[in-house]
């Protein structure tokens, strides 16, 4: 008991050499397992591993959030539907600075970090970029010392997990907490109650006032349960707090007693779907009802949360936004906005003009998307049944706004239906975007490019309105993650040229510049990237049994599948060189092997046919010893973190051929330039900064740009007319719809020419093509001078720094946020 006030219970917890670590490892067998440590197997010493991890997480989280507390920090919550982690083991070795200790005591059973991660399941919470971009955010908050928290749901099924079947996607579920989480912290004594569905009421209350609220409403209880989050060996320790649904009761006790037993545990069974599984949507909206449960549900329980941090410090509310910020990753926790009104107009009495101005000062929305299609809009009467004093007070909000414009533009009834959050059409729709920008101090893009075009295009009537409220912070990337710890040898490389401070200050890379031309060193940098091939042959091999070539050129396109970011495009120039290669084997001078990954969402339709149209293109090429000397394709099934984690550091050419003004930014993108790979892409989202860093000369920008894209859509374009008068396209085209890929069948791509043709190649693709085709014909002119190349790569690597997501929460803090690292204790 006398330890209580000290540090000293903390500071018992564990040390950090090999001894203690293999300490650790033996009880953790003992007691959380209940097994003889003499007779440990991979998953058991990976769990071990993990609960040893995390005895020392937990004592820096408790002073992290000590030092915090005695600072009076003002927090950041960081409100995400999407934290897509993968896994922990390495990388909270690498940030506690154990990462050689752990192996050391690993190896007294006998095992590797590698094989004990191979056990460990991704957490796979999210869909793609939008959800890597809060895990690294967290990462590098707490590498800072921001202060903050990110706030999401603990979904029991991640994102599907997907198989290849006669080059078809299959989706199966990802049951990734089958075999437990040894990371997380269940806190079953803090929980809160999530209130659903009712009817708003409105009474008078003591003082005389006309007040509403919020009665005969469904409870469901939100469970936190905690990942902590560690900073790179400074001690920090934030929290990542994911709500896990749970029944209000676990009978109802009325139908209990009535007999009714089976009935009565249906209720629990309803409440626990809220966080049973992740949409698998990138960016499409399904509008269904379990998926706005899910974000009110979170919502509500992060600013139940926040507002319980806040009363402790017995403050007025007006001091809210000077105690937290709440960032809005995308509109899917926008209703956190009318949310806050409620608490502060129907809980705590305030009136509606203070409480707007608190909730004006504490929210910042960043968007993701370019495509108006893409914005989330929620069917009005759905909403109405789900959340019917929200709606009555996005209303009021609707309102005073729609009063605001009027008076600011008189007689513009156009603009009025533009502006309103309500859409008023037969189907009416709320949409978030509107009131996300409205409800926040700040709006940001994810690029400079993103950050105009929102501005010109889809918040165009809202820039004259609210001039200073837009701005763009590029995205980032970790370099813990994406560079020291998934390319160790290429990391060990640098550091020996240039010192370790790369990795929490990435700009100290362009230190490399002066190397690019050194040919020792671009001997050795060869040597990393060959390494990393190996790795990734062997990989593949071993998790897929798919065979690849180890010494050819790696040209990769992994990411989610979609027209915008057109595989099609990629696959057309396959189906090119094999066509050149059937026609005169000798044609194409670089051998190059195409890697494909990324999943489709289940319920479209075209991307799932453009996986199957890579695996048969594959299957043909791959088979033909006319031409698989020079191309083969490879899909690698189920991209994830762990995968990506992989095939980076192994890639030579990055393929970011998105149509110019459709990919917000891209973090892809990022991570293959830092690992030296060479990008071919369009001028769109951050290639744009990419070149702007790296130089023009190190990458392939081929293409249109946005404005050409514009004026090519209205000037009318013709499909049709560019693939006649090219004859390689149209050759590629006719090779798609004769079945030479499908054996025979002529309908099965028919749809993928259909979108090329009939519906008038949306993402422009055939645009595009030519420029395309003879810029691929530059990369195999650079790949056979190998200096040169070489020396791109370590330019493209040098460059990089601009991307690390430490600079992005930098841009943030001091732009946005308004908060500081700290300083400890
Ligand atoms: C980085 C990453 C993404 C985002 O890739 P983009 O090319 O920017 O779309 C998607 N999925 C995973 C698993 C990632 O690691």
């Amino acid at each position: 008991m006398a330890k209580m006030d000290s540090n000293e219970l903390l500071e018992e917890m564990g040390g950090m050499d090999v001894e203690a670590l293999t300490h650790s490892i033996c009880r953790h067998h003992l007691s959380n397992l209940g097994r003889d440590y003499g007779r440990s197997d991979l998953f058991s010493l990976y769990q071990a591993l993990a609960y040893t991890l995390r005895d020392r997480l937990v004592r820096n989280w408790v002073k992290t959030q000590r030092s915090y507390y005695n600072q009076n920090a003002k927090s950041v919550y960081y409100l995400s539907l999407e934290f897509l982690a993968g896994k922990s083991l390495s990388s909270n070795a690498l940030c506690l600075g154990v990462e050689k200790a752990a192996e050391e005591a690993l190896a007294k059973f006998g095992v590797t970090m590698e094989e004990a991660e191979s056990a460990e399941a991704d957490a796979g919470l999210g869909n793609g970029g939008l959800g890597r971009l809060a895990s690294c955010f967290l990462d590098s908050m707490a590498t800072l010392g921001i202060p903050g928290y990110g706030y999401g749901i603990r979904y029991e099924y991640g994102i599907f997990k997907q198989a290849i079947e006669n080059g078809e996607q299959v989706e199966l579920p990802d049951d990734w907490l089958h075999f437990g989480n040894p990371w997380e912290f269940c806190r079953r004594g803090f929980m809160f109650t999530v209130h659903l569905y009712g009817r708003e009421e409105k009474y008078t209350h003591d003082d005389g006032s006309e007040k509403h609220r919020w009665t005969d409403t469904a409870k469901v209880m939100a469970m936190p349960v905690d990942m902590l989050i560690p900073g790179y060996k400074n001690g920090n320790v934030i929290n990542m707090r994911l709500w896990e649904a749970q029944p209000a009761r676990r009978f109802n006790l009325d139908l209990f007693n009535s007999g009714d037993y089976i009935r009565s545990m249906e209720d629990a069974v309803r409440s626990e779907t809220i966080s049973k599984v992740l949409y698998p949507s990138d960016r499409l909206t399904e509008g269904r009802e379990l998926r706005l449960v899910q974000q009110y549900f979170f919502v509500s329980a992060t600013i139940q949360d926040m507002m319980r941090r806040f009363k402790k410090l017995k403050l007025d509310f007006s001091e809210l936004p000077n105690r937290a910020v709440v960032q809005l990753n995308e509109t899917h926790p926008a209703i956190a906005i009318p949310e806050l009104m409620r608490i502060l107009i129907d809980e705590h009495m305030l009136n509606w003009d203070e409480s707007w101005r608190i909730c004006r000062r504490t929210f910042a929305y960043t968007n993701h998307t370019v495509m108006p299609e893409a914005l989330e809009t929620w069917p009005l009467d759905m909403m109405s049944k789900v959340l019917p004093r929200h709606v009555s007070i996005i209303f009021e909000i609707n309102r005073r706004f729609m009063e605001e414009v009027k008076s600011r533009f008189p007689g513009d009834e156009d603009r009025l239906k533009r502006m309103s959050i309500i859409e008023d059409c037969e189907h009416p729709q709320v949409r978030m975007a509107w009131l996300a920008v409205l409800g926040s101090f700040t709006v940001n893009g994810v690029s400079a490019l993103h950050g105009e075009l929102i501005k010109k295009n889809i918040f165009q009537d809202f820039v004259e309105m609210f001039p200073g409220r837009f701005t763009s912070v590029t995205n980032g990337i970790t370099p813990r993650r994406w560079l020291k710890q998934c390319n160790p040898g290429l990391s060990d490389l640098i550091t020996e040229k240039i010192g370790p401070e790369w990795v929490t200050d990435l700009s100290k890379l362009k230190k490399l510049e002066p190397l690019a031309d050194d040919a020792e060193f671009q001997n050795s940098w060869y040597n990393c990237k060959l390494q990393e091939k190996k790795r990734l042959v062997e990989y593949a091999r071993k998790e897929y049994g798919i065979y690849l070539p180890t010494d050819w050129l790696y040209d990769v396109q992994v990411k989610r599948i979609h027209e915008y970011k057109r595989q099609v495009l990629n696959i057309l120039h396959a189906i090119t060189l094999y066509c050149r290669l059937k026609n005169d084997p000798n044609s194409v001078a670089v051998a190059r092997l195409k890697i494909f990954g990324g999943k489709a969402a289940p319920g479209y339709f075209l991307a799932k046919r453009i996986i199957r149209l890579i695996n048969s293109v594959g299957a043909v090429v791959n088979s033909d010893p006319t031409v698989n000397h020079k191309l083969r394709i490879a899909f690698l099934p189920n991209y994830r973190v762990s995968q990506a984690e992989r095939i980076i550091p192994a890639t030579d050419l990055s393929e970011q051929i998105s149509l110019a003004g459709t990919e917000a930014s891209g973090t892809g993108n990022m991570k293959f330039a830092l690992n030296g790979a060479l990008t071919v892409g369009t001028l769109d989202g951050a290639n744009i900064e990419i070149m702007e860093e790296a130089g023009r000369e190190n990458m392939f920008i081929f293409g249109m740009d946005a404005e050409e894209v514009e004026r090519r859509k209205y000037n009318g374009y013709n499909p049709s007319e560019i693939a006649s008068a090219d004859k390689e396209l149209a050759e590629a085209l006719h090779y798609i719809g004769d079945g030479t890929f499908s054996e025979g069948d002529r309908e099965l791509f028919q749809p993928i020419l259909d979108s090329l043709f009939a519906n008038g190649d949306q993402y422009m693709v055939l645009a595009d093509y030519r420029a395309y085709v003879d810029v691929q014909d530059e990369v195999d002119k650079r790949w056979l001078d190998r200096k040169s190349w070489l020396r791109s790569s370590i330019l493209n690597t040098a460059g990089s720094g601009k991307f690390s997501s430490d600079r992005a929460i930098l841009d943030y803090a001091n732009s946005i946020w308004g908060v500081r690292p700290m300083g400890k204790e």
